[in-house]
């Protein structure tokens, strides 16, 4: 072993590379300044302003991965999991709009783009074009590749039709990672990824859906009525769709892993910060050993789940397997999320069951973390199958 391996691995997971400090301040400063003020009314309208958006491409954290060559911040994937994690601290909407811009649509350019597709493509999401991932539809959401969105090959282009469900920054977003089969006899083997762009004939955004949280994050329904792709827009090979998927969701759940952890560690600061304030029998109650308690119980699971999500991150950064851990930190983060704020809720008392205080909007945030990206039982079944080997 050499001496800056061994002097490598003996530092914490949580200690930061001087460029990484600065990174994750910046975006701290970034989050508290320009964000928070906003999140309340982001929430109430089911928007994220143009503006911050504008601010975030600005700001260098919408091409994070992107080679510098490309007008991109060219750093690495644990970055955009720290960044992801300081947004959601703040506001999970925001935050995942910047997690699948890096995570799942710069990633996928990244590694199976051909050098056209960077050199057109890479400089926009770097600058201005917000991206979306479109794997999921209404009939195949867990089951995936029963996706039944056609592509028919026309030689120069495909045509795509079909409907996509649930696309998060579909109102937004510019370029589609979409996920079409070319050949439905061949099952999932015929699954193909296509580039496409808002503008391309027969493509639309349909109905945006009200939800329960991340309200301001736009998910939409997609339409694709003959929608005419050109045959240089195909991502990776024809018939390796498949493949593309399952890869980038392994990556991308470590950014959902880190949007739990900030989601968590922001409604925490709150309860430690009210548990201060507010007195009852005379005292205030963080001097009540129960609540003391638990308040140390929430810190250890937020620990946990940042430890977990950064081994994961740093992992997939140095070429090493990740894929066990990856579906590990996304599983544990999510329910120490759903934990967390369920408990802050409750040190508020009365009040952390209103508007006017933001944990029950951290409450509502987090629910989705276990869903998206593989719902908790689709993580369970990863981490088996890595475990068990063919077994499971
Ligand atoms: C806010 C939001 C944003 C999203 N963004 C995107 C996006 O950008 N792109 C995209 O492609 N998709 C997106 N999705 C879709 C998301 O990935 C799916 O909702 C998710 O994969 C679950 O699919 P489903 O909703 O069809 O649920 P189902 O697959 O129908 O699952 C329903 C329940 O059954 C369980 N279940 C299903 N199969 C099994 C099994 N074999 N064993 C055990 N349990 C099982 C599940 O765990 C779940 O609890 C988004 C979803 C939401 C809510």
């Amino acid at each position: 072993m050499t001496e800056t391996l061994a002097a490598h691995r003996s530092l914490p997971l949580t200690d930061l590379s001087e460029d990484e400090h600065s990174f994750r301040s910046v975006v701290r400063d970034f989050a508290e300044e320009k964000l928070r003020p906003l999140v309340s009314r982001m929430d109430h309208e089911a928007q994220i302003p143009r503006e911050l958006i504008d601010a975030c491409f600005d700001l260098g954290i919408m091409g994070i991965e992107i080679p510098e060559k490309h007008g991109g911040a060219g750093a690495t994937f644990f970055m955009s999991v720290l960044v992801v994690e300081e947004l959601a601290r703040v506001d999970a909407s925001l935050a995942v709009l910047v997690d699948v811009q890096n995570t799942l649509v710069n990633n996928a350019v990244l590694r199976w783009g051909t050098e056209d597709q960077k050199a057109r493509y890479f400089p926009k999401l770097a600058s201005a074009w917000v991206g979306a991932y479109a794997l999921s539809e209404a009939g195949s959401g867990s089951d995936a590749f029963a996706l039944a969105c056609r592509a028919v090959d026309k030689g120069d282009h495909f045509e795509l039709t079909g409907r996509k469900l649930w696309i998060t920054n579909a109102a937004e977003a510019e370029l589609f990672i979409v996920m079409a089969n070319v050949d439905p006899g061949k099952g999932y083997k015929g699954i193909t990824a296509f580039l496409v762009e808002r503008s391309f004939p027969g493509f639309s955004v349909g109905k945006k859906e009200d939800k329960l949280g991340i309200r301001a994050s736009s998910t939409c329904e997609l339409v694709l009525e003959g929608c005419r792709v050109p045959r240089a827009n195909v991502l990776g090979e024809v018939g390796k769709g498949y493949k593309i998927a399952i890869e980038t969701l392994n990556e991308g759940r470590i950014g959902i892993g880190a949007q739990m952890v900030g989601v968590a560690q922001g409604a925490f600061e709150c309860g430690i910060k009210y548990a201060q304030e507010r007195s009852q029998f005379g005292k205030p109650i963080a001097e009540f050993q129960a609540v003391q308690f638990q308040l140390a119980d929430l810190a250890t699971e937020i620990e946990a789940s940042r430890l977990l999500t950064y081994n994961a991150a740093r992992l997939r950064d140095m070429g090493a397997p990740f894929i066990k851990e990856a579906a590990m930190a996304k599983l544990f983060a999510s329910r120490a999320a759903e934990h967390v704020t369920s408990k802050v809720v409750e040190v508020y008392g009365g009040y952390g069951f209103t508007r006017e205080y933001p944990v029950e909007k951290y409450f509502r945030d987090q629910k989705v973390g276990q869903i998206y990206e593989g719902t908790t039982n689709m993580q369970l079944m990863v981490i088996a199958k890595q475990i068990l080997g063919k077994m499971a």
